[in-house]
Order: C-alpha cells, then sequence, then structure tokens
C-alpha cells in the first residue's frame, strides 16, 4: 500500500480500502483478479487474501504474476486448517475440501483485517464462504459484497438450494423441471446432479452459503444485462427471491488484463500463421479432466470436420496431476495426420490471448462462466450456456460434435453479443458504472 495515499488524506477523500477474498479454483481466483486490478487502476486500495497452500500450481502461478504485475495490491496469504478427516475420505474433489477448509479458516483472519491501515472499507467475497465472512465483516463493522463467479441463472438455482432441499419433491425421478417462482422452469437435466444429495459436500457447501446471502451487501456479478436479461430484470425487480438475495449488481463481462508468459509463443505463433476465422479453439476449462472415451470422440470429430484447431487437453481436476503425455492420449496417428492443420497441448494456456486473436471462428467449451464471458465479449460463438453439471457440458459437445456451431450458430447475433458486451465494459456502460457506484458509495462511508 502506498503511504502517500494516507497522508494525501488531509486534502482528499480517503479512497475505499477493499478486501478481496476468493475461494480456491482458477474459475473463482480470475474474477476477483480482473476486479482487484479493475480497482486498483481506480486508484482504490486493494488487499488481496489467498489460502495457502493453494490447490493447483496455475493458482499459486496466477497470484505470483499478478501481484508483481500490480506492486500496489496488497496481500494476505492466510494457512488453511487442515480438512476435516471425515469429508477428505468421502471426498475426492480437492477444490471442494479447499472451500471447507477456507469455511473452517476464516475466524483465524480477523486479527490481520482488524489491523490494517488504513481499515478496510469494505471485503468482497466469495460466494461459496458467504455464511462465514457474515461474521467477521459485521465485527469489524463494514458491508461485504460477494462476487460470484457464475451466471445470475445459477446463482438463482443456489440461492433457492435450501427451499428446494427442504422439500422432498423437488429433485423427486418424476420431475422434469425445477421451478422457482418468478423465473423460467429449470430442466431437470440441467440441475447438477450432487445437488440431489443434500450430504454432498459441494451441495452443503452450497445450502450454507444461500442462507447468509441477504446479509451480503450486494452480489457482484460477471454477466450484463444484454446476456440475462430475463433473469435480471426478475431479480432486481423483484418477481424472483426477493427476500433470499440482496441487490445484485452486474459488472460483467469483467476485462482481462495482460499476463504473459514465454511459453505463450508456440501456439500464439502457429495461430499468427492461420486464416481469419478458421480455427475452432478446444478447451474445457482449468478443472475439467476428459475421459478416454471422450478424448477419442472429440479426435474423431476434429479428424472428420477438416478444421483447423487448437486443442487444450486435460486429464487430471488438478493440474499437477496431469503428467501424462500428449501423444499418449491422443495417439501419434492422430498427431500425424492432423500436423498441418491443429496442434494439441498440455498444460496452461492464455485463453484471453487466444480468444482475442483473429484467427479463431468458433470455441467448443464446458460452458464454464468465465470462458462465456470472455467468448461473450469477442463475439466468438460457444455452445449455448447450459450451466450445470460436467455431464450435462460433456453431452453437449458430444451431442453437437463439431457441427452443431457450424450448422446452427449464426454470426450475426454472435456479433451483437460481442458488441452488446463490450458496450457494457465501455466508459458509458452499465458495468463500469455499477462498480463506480460500489466504490463512490464506500467512499461517502468513510469519508
Ligand atoms: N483458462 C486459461 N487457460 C487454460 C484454462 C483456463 O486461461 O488453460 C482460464 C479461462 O480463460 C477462464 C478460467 O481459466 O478465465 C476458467 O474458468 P471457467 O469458468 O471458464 O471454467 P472452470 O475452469 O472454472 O471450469
Ligand atoms: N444467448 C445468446 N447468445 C449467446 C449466449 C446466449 O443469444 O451467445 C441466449 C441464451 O441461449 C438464452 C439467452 O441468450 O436464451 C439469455 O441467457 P439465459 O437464458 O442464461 O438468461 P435469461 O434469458 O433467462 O435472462
Ligand atoms: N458450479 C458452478 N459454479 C460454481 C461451482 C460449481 O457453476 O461456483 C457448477 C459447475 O458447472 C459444476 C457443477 O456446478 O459442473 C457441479 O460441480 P461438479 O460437476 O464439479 O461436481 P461433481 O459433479 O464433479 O461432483
Amino acid at each position: 500500500m502506498s503511504k502517500s495515499s494516507t497522508t494525501d488524506s488531509l486534502a482528499q477523500p480517503l479512497l475505499p480500502h477493499i478486501a478481496l477474498l476468493p475461494c480456491a479454483g482458477m474459475g473463482h481466483l480470475t474474477p476477483f483478479l480482473r476486479l482487484a486490478s479493475m480497482l486498483s487502476s481506480k486508484n482504490c486500495l486493494v488487499t488481496l487474501i489467498t489460502a495457502s497452500p493453494s490447490v493447483s500450481a496455475a493458482e499459486s502461478i496466477h497470484i505470483s504474476l499478478f501481484l508483481s504485475q500490480h506492486p500496489k495490491v496488497n496481500h494476505i496469504e492466510f494457512q488453511l486448517l487442515p480438512s476435516n478427516p471425515t469429508t477428505i475420505t468421502t471426498v475426492d474433489d480437492p477444490f471442494f475440501l479447499q472451500w471447507q477448509s477456507t469455511n473452517r479458516s476464516l475466524h483465524l483472519l480477523y486479527p490481520s483485517l482488524a489491523s490494517l491501515s488504513p481499515p478496510l472499507s469494505a471485503i468482497f467475497s466469495d460466494f461459496v464462504v458467504a455464511s462465514s465472512i457474515t461474521p467477521i465483516a459485521g465485527q469489524l463493522g463494514i458491508p461485504n459484497y460477494i462476487v460470484s463467479s457464475t451466471s445470475c441463472k445459477f446463482l438463482c438455482l443456489m440461492a433457492y438450494l435450501p427451499i428446494l432441499l427442504s422439500n422432498d419433491s423437488s429433485f423427486s425421478t418424476l420431475a422434469t423441471q425445477v421451478n422457482i417462482p418468478g423465473l423460467a422452469p429449470f430442466p431437470i437435466t440441467s440441475i447438477p446432479p450432487p445437488f440431489r444429495n443434500p450430504n454432498h459436500l459441494f451441495t452443503s457447501l452450497i445450502a450454507t452459503s444461500a442462507q447468509d446471502l441477504s446479509s451480503a451487501k450486494g452480489i457482484l456479478m460477471n454477466t450484463f444485462n444484454e446476456f440475462e436479461p430475463e433473469t435480471l430484470a426478475a431479480v432486481s425487480d423483484g418477481r424472483a427471491l426477493n427476500s433470499i438475495l440482496p441487490p445484485i449488481l452486474p459488472i460483467g463481462p469483467l476485462q482481462a488484463f495482460e499476463l504473459k508468459n514465454d511459453h505463450d509463443e508456440y501456439y500464439l505463433s502457429w495461430l499468427d500463421n492461420q486464416p481469419k476465422e478458421s480455427v475452432v479453439y478446444v478447451s474445457f476449462g482449468s478443472r475439467t479432466a476428459m475421459s478416454d472415451s471422450q478424448i477419442r470422440e472429440l479426435s474423431k470429430g476434429l479428424d472428420r470436420s477438416g478444421y483447423r484447431f487448437l486443442w487444450v487437453l486435460k486429464t487430471s481436476k488438478v493440474d499437477r496431476d496431469d503428467t501424462q503425455e500428449v501423444k499418449d492420449m491422443v495417439g501419434e496417428s492422430f498427431i500425424e495426420r492432423t500436423k498441418n492443420k491443429g496442434i494439441v497441448m498440455k498444460g496452461w494456456v492464455s485463453q484471453q490471448d487466444i480468444l482475442q486473436h483473429p484467427v479463431i471462428g468458433g470455441f467448443v467449451n464446458h460452458c464454464g462462466w468465465n470462458s462465456v464471458m470472455e467468448a461473450a465479449r469477442k463475439g466468438i460463438p460457444v455452445p449455448w450456456p447450459q450451466h450445470g453439471d460436467q455431464s450435462v457440458n460433456a453431452e453437449i459437445v458430444d451431442k453437437a460434435g463439431l457441427g452443431i456451431w457450424e450448422r446452427k450458430w449464426g454470426w450475426g447475433l454472435e456479433e451483437l453479443v460481442g458488441e452488446e458486451a463490450r458496450k457494457a465494459t465501455g466508459l458509458d456502460g452499465n458495468s463500469e458504472k455499477v462498480v463506480m457506484e460500489v466504490v463512490e458509495y464506500l467512499m461517502q462511508k468513510s469519508n
């Protein structure tokens, strides 16, 4: 934190000091880092709080890179208490275990937050710690804003989960849809399967957070009006989830900041040599492992489609465990046959640079929300958002093969989505306005 901001404070109004608290997973860290970068560029004081040890290498690398490129941002790294030993034996998802440990450990953060100087004006925290951050924000006497890493529609489903779980018939085998008053029904196939089981760690963490949403001052959402018009209208005019949700503040699509790595050169220079809008980019995000049969199906599809492609392959949930070689997964003959029109890669790529590249014409993706917003920003077609569990996402890709984006995706509509997305984040756009309104509110409070 810069000293000058404190000494200048006599002359100028105090700028808000905001603590950002993301939870495990690149899909969660990314919107927080983008928001931190934006707030810091608006001269807010920013303290980034991260849990140690991190689950994936991608998270530690991005936190270090971010801090080295944002020297004004203060960092608190806090040691997590170990996970509950009984949960470890029953849950195989290290990200969910980390969410649980973060909830269990958060009370330890209070002294370091209380001693920050200048004092905090607000906490911006992850949805999955809503219930454990509420008392801390209360003790500090400051507002907590939740930062959502998913769509407004999925957030509504999570917010309503405690009510759905209390009703035996919600997820019965006979149900074809799930109803939330004020919203269009959710097809039962779009509901994450773990939600049927109240004892599933994912379900219990989400349901616990959902019970505390109204204590938050607002929910900052990486979405924009033109992308989710009906859902956003229903929650903002009080037709849906009125007593459950605090104000929803759409601030998307969040803008990426530059993060360059040397190893990006290889595929970026390959892209430089392809024709405009000719390459299909295939990636299933940071934590979706592909099975052997999915890999086989996709490689057949890519081979047959004849399109150029950049395929980023992951075979384990956590990057540190991903040791298989590309050639052992797709076969040497596939690599040989397609060497003139595509590349298959392992490891982290800079998706924000890839999606920005003019040669990308389509994006086969699992519909992780960050990816959807990044694609929307660029007007690049993705399969329609089907926020839900991985089996639904895999089904979309499986059914679609690579035909759907060719047959059904209208470029006109996509161009429009891209234009609306850019407008939403432009200087006169709603998103920027919403962030600035929050900052101004916090400034008035602290002066
Ligand atoms: N991402 C990336 N390179 C990769 C994998 C992922 O840059 O190799 C980024 C991607 O651009 C997005 C985030 O990581 O910002 C993944 O979040 P998303 O919500 O799309 O999916 P998740 O990984 O959470 O399933
Ligand atoms: N949609 C679109 N182009 C895209 C992505 C989505 O036209 O690139 C559509 C999407 O299929 C949906 C609508 O926009 O029908 C809005 O999305 P959603 O259903 O999530 O929100 P809602 O309409 O309920 O607010
Ligand atoms: N999910 C989400 N936002 C979150 C966390 C999870 O949209 O913050 C969705 C995600 O798309 C995922 C689903 O909820 O597909 C359930 O999680 P997951 O599939 O990883 O659980 P599993 O089925 O592996 O137990």
